[in-house]
């Protein structure tokens, strides 16, 4: 995008990552969730690196994305299409594995591949307590047995999603899965190709009981994690991040005490200030709810930012940093001389969550690609 923002992903740090997850959960297939442009990571070169590292599956949102990852020569594996409207005409033509997740949906798909003399695959979405999307655990039993008796579609798998398997507290997160459990007994007979998956990051994390025969995560993948604090977690992680993202000292300026820095006038100097401008804004995704709250790493050392953050540039304290000089690097999720910045410090920051955050840095800014 030709901004002064610079997003640097380390393909090591996924690889690592998706090691880490093959190794915490016994080598149980890993369908990697690449939905958002890999939350921000890029879609085609993650799925593409995945690829090669032999990954089972890939998941996406939405049928164009899938359509992208094919287009780009990602043919070698699996998409699962996790939303979106019915359309047959696609996942036939890409060889996509779409998710259903209401009733007539897959006698659509059922009655198109007919039409072609083919079978389609799909993955059936149970609601054990998510309350987004899926057949009702409790209720639509009937509905999802009668998907067995359509020809034209061919049920590979069954998905539920857990609505808070980030807590300490395990006992919704337990509920979900014992009713899942349940249903994959009533059901395993009748759906003999299937596979059970259920498990996003934070449960590959800190649910082994709930890996089954496959799992689904996204997060950790890129190095980051939602865990609350007090889960715990398995000795063994280390999962690294695989984004860094860095600007640029635009400008640097002495104010005296008393002057007002940027819009609305929210931070007023208190001493002889050496005033760094960045050049960063909310338009490169930096959110403004970070104004007078985050930190960036100048030197190796953490400075606040300073004022609102405006569209392109925002306003740090550079008073205790020695040796700075406009053109300087400004690291504002990574590592710097032995101190790191995560994007989960980030999102506490501004009051959100990583996700956010990286998806929202990685996605406007240049991409640079390596083993950093
Ligand atoms: C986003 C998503 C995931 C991955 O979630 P993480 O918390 O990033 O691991 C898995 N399954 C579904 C259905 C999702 O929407």
């Amino acid at each position: 995008m030709n901004r002064s923002t610079s997003v640097e992903i380390s393909l090591a740090a996924l690889k690592h990552n998706y090691e880490l997850v093959r190794r915490l959960t016994n080598n149980t297939r890993v369908i990697a969730t690449v939905k958002a442009d890999a939350y921000g990571h890029g879609a085609i070169e993650t799925a593409s690196a995945l690829e090669n590292l032999g990954v089972y599956c890939l998941g996406v949102a939405y049928t164009p994305e899938a359509v992208q990852l094919r287009c780009a020569g990602i043919n070698k594996t699996p998409i699962l299409v996790y939303f979106d409207l019915p359309d047959a005409a696609d996942v036939i033509k890409y060889d996509l594995t779409p998710i259903v997740y209401g009733p007539g949906t897959a006698e659509l798909y059922c009655e198109a591949a007919l039409r072609q003399n083919r079978q389609i695959d799909i993955h059936v979405d149970i609601d054990t307590g998510m309350g987004r999307v899926g057949f009702l655990y409790d209720r639509e039993i009937h509905r999802i047995r009668a998907i067995e008796r359509l020809k034209g579609v061919r049920v590979t798998g069954f998905m539920s999603h857990f609505s808070e398997a980030d807590l300490k507290d395990r006992s919704f997160a337990g509920l979900q899965l014992e009713r899942y459990l349940h249903l994959r007994q009533e059901l395993s007979g009748l759906f003999k190709d299937a596979i059970w998956h259920i498990a996003n990051s934070a449960a590959v994390m800190s649910f082994p009981e709930s890996h089954l025969d496959a799992v689904r995560p996204g997060l950790i993948l890129y190095g980051s994690d939602s865990l609350e604090p007090a889960c715990p977690r398995p000795d063994t992680v280390d999962f690294r991040p695989v984004m860094a993202v860095k600007s640029r000292i635009l400008h640097i300026r002495s104010m005296p005490p008393g002057r007002s820095i940027s819009y609305g006038r929210t931070f007023v100097t208190k001493r002889n200030t050496k005033v760094g401008v960045i050049s960063t804004g909310y338009a490169d995704g930096y959110p403004r709810a970070l104004s007078n709250k985050a930190h960036v790493l100048v030197n190796g050392q953490f400075v606040p930012i300073i004022g609102r953050i405006c569209m392109d540039v925002a306003m740090v304290d550079l008073t205790d940093c020695h040796d700075v000089k406009e053109g300087g690097e400004v690291v504002l999720i990574g590592r710097q001389g032995g101190r790191e910045i995560t994007a989960s410090e980030l999102a506490a920051w501004a009051d959100t969550i990583s996700y956010e955050i990286l998806i929202s840095l990685g996605r406007v800014n240049d991409r640079l690609y390596g083993n950093y």
